[in-house]
């Protein structure tokens, strides 16, 4: 396990240029032992070219990234050890069996018992039922469970995955997300994972940061996104000119279709109601709305292109 003092991922000003596109642009980042890190972002964000700098298998233009205390580009090699990844689509020898397979990267990673290993993990990963299949016959969601067996299967302190439930379907999605907070809590795991959807990643409790056309726009815990959601109270009426008027004379700031965003009516919305009935235009509808996590990272990506 990594020391809580010193970051088990400690990126600084990482860049590549592709010709034509700054794929990575100039990230900071740190993530500390036991920590859940998701990079989250649309296709061609960077998500994966940050990915594989930090795995060593591309070279950054520029910057330095350390895993477990050992730089990736001149470091020694011990960090690999202890750590395991999934990056860009999954991948087995097709002619093998799912238990071949992983018995084989067992030997790549010349673990004492091999044996023990493999059935651990094919249990953990749900993938007993198909243990003695060939990889070729599998399904995209358990070739990604084999891929993710194989990640996992040297118990790593560090473990890396590039989009690791894609293909997996709503059960498989909620089986990888309780084995990474299992890992996490119960191990101390440190876990960077890549993804598009923000509903999920929110859904690890750990720390997002949003990553638009290179760059590292924000960073949010997970428990605080709501503080960043954007909320409106939506009134309506049947005379809406006056009562824009009405509230815009209370010191409200109503915006098109008499959308409040003021702190006052969102905490006291019945203020609101009252100032409206007594000049005559009684709301029809009050209705507080709450910007949606989607909506919300595409507000946060739009202001990246501006
Ligand atoms: P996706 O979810 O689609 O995989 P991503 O966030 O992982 O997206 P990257 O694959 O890292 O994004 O790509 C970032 C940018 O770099 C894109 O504009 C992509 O076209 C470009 N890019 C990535 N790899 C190369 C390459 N080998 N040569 C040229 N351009 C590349």
């Amino acid at each position: 396990m990594g020391s809580a003092e010193v970051p088990v991922i400690e990126v600084t000003g990482l860049t590549k240029r592709y010709p034509g596109t700054l794929a990575v642009d100039d990230v900071d980042l740190s993530v500390h032992a036991g920590q859940i890190y998701a990079l989250l972002g649309l296709n061609g964000a960077g998500k994966t070219t940050l990915i594989r700098m930090l795995l060593g298998m591309i070279a950054p233009a520029s910057g330095s990234a350390r895993l477990l205390g050992a730089d990736v580009t001149t470091g020694p090699r011990s960090a690999w050890a202890r750590t395991g990844y999934l990056v860009e689509a999954p991948a087995a020898y097709p002619e093998l069996t799912v238990r071949e397979n992983l018995h084989l990267y067992a030997r790549l990673r010349r673990l004492k018992h091999p044996g023990r290993h493999v059935e651990d993990i094919i249990e953990r990963l749900a993938l007993t039922t198909y243990a003695g299949r060939r990889a070729r016959t599998l399904s995209m969601g358990n070739l990604q469970r084999l891929a993710l067996a194989k990640a996992l299967i040297h118990t790593p302190d560090l473990l890396i995955l590039d989009e690791p439930v894609n293909g997996l379907d709503p059960a498989g999605v909620v089986e990888i997300r309780t084995l990474l907070t299992g890992l996490a809590r119960e191990h101390g795991t440190t876990v960077l994972i890549s993804s598009h959807l923000l509903a999920e990643v929110a859904r690890l409790g750990g720390r997002i940061g949003i990553l638009h056309q290179g760059r590292l726009l924000a960073e949010h815990d997970a428990d605080s996104l709501d503080q960043h959601r954007r909320r409106h109270l939506n009134v309506s009426t049947r005379d809406d000119t006056t009562a824009d008027r009405v509230l815009r004379d209370h010191g409200y700031h109503p915006g098109p279709g008499l959308l409040l965003a003021d702190e006052r009516a969102l905490t006291r919305p019945e203020e609101v109601a009252t100032i409206l009935v007594e000049a005559g235009v009684p709301p029809t509808e009050l209705r507080l709305v709450e910007e949606d996590l989607e909506t919300y990272f595409l507000r946060i990506v739009g202001a990246g292109d501006a």
